[in-house]
């Protein structure tokens, strides 16, 4: 099944409308597709949906499904900042969790994935050069969604190493760095969190390869963790960018399956077909 469960558009800081993102679907062979919106999560997040848009982004969605249903299956999700509304509103088909804002040791809340700039200057500064204390203030806050009963899928697992292309931040191999990833993925794992293998740092020249990184995948894998495949899509052109990328990613972890919506739920599919 070609799906992509992680979709922007212009009630956040998408560039297309629903409408836009449905005919690039159908245009490029989609099964199924499902709008991730950001949720409400002012003021951290300006473009993160208020009540208003809100409302009009849930109408356009079930718009959309009313006019395409028969040809494309269209999922009203909502990607869920942990600094911002609990999505438990059975309106939404599935809900993402992220962690787009961390605290740092002087109690402010900053993005972690805004500009290579930011985020160098907020760990030389902020955290005082220690990348393991701003790991560990990042994994924290990931952790938590493991209390998160609404939540289903945890978005971009790693999306504090967006701007570590060419290990310009930190070695991802750094055990110690590790160590604060797995303990994290095992308390999301205990409870029953599906994984992205998610592209969006690709799609947008940051990263050429997707979250989460190849060892930690892997750690995912032989864990026993669940993995869906999404490109926290921004512009229609990349709706499916690097999804063979993740399916190779997700094959050489030893994943024979990735975990899909349909009408029963997240089942699993085959990679192998
Ligand atoms: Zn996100
Ligand atoms: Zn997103």
């Amino acid at each position: 099944m070609k799906q992509n469960l992680h979709t922007h558009c212009q009630f956040c800081d998408g560039k297309d409308t629903v409408e836009e993102l449905v005919r690039t679907a159908l245009d490029k062979g989609f099964d199924s597709l499902g709008f991730s919106s950001h949720g409400y999560a002012h003021p951290l997040d300006a473009c993160s949906l208020d009540d208003e848009r809100e409302a009009a982004y849930i109408y356009s969605v079930l718009e959309a499904r009313a006019r395409y249903g028969d040809r494309l299956k269209i999922w009203l999700g909502i990607e869920e900042d942990l600094t911002g509304r609990i999505y438990a509103d059975p309106a939404f088909d599935y809900v993402i969790a992220s962690v787009h804002f961390i605290p740092v040791p002087d109690g402010q809340w900053k993005a972690v994935d805004y500009s290579p700039e930011l985020t160098r200057e907020m760990i030389q500064t902020d955290f005082q050069g220690d990348f393991l204390a701003y790991a560990r203030a990042y994994y924290n806050e990931l952790k938590k969604i493991a209390h998160r009963p609404e939540a289903d899928i945890v978005g971009h697992l790693d999306l504090l190493m967006k701007y570590n292309e060419g290990e310009a931040l930190h070695p991802f191999d750094d055990p110690a760095y590790l160590d604060l990833a797995m303990e994290a993925i095992d308390e999301l794992i205990a409870a029953d969190k599906i994984f992205e293998i998610n592209t969006g740092a690709m799609s947008r020249g940051y990263r050429s390869e997707p979250y989460p990184q190849a060892l930690l995948l892997k750690y995912i894998q032989t864990h026993g963790g669940k993995i869906c495949i999404t490109s926290d899509c921004h512009a229609r052109d990349n709706l499916d960018c690097g999804f063979d990328i993740a399916r190779n990613r997700a094959k050489a972890a030893g994943f024979d399956q990735v975990m899909v919506l349909t009408e029963q739920g997240f089942v699993p599919d085959s990679l192998w077909d």
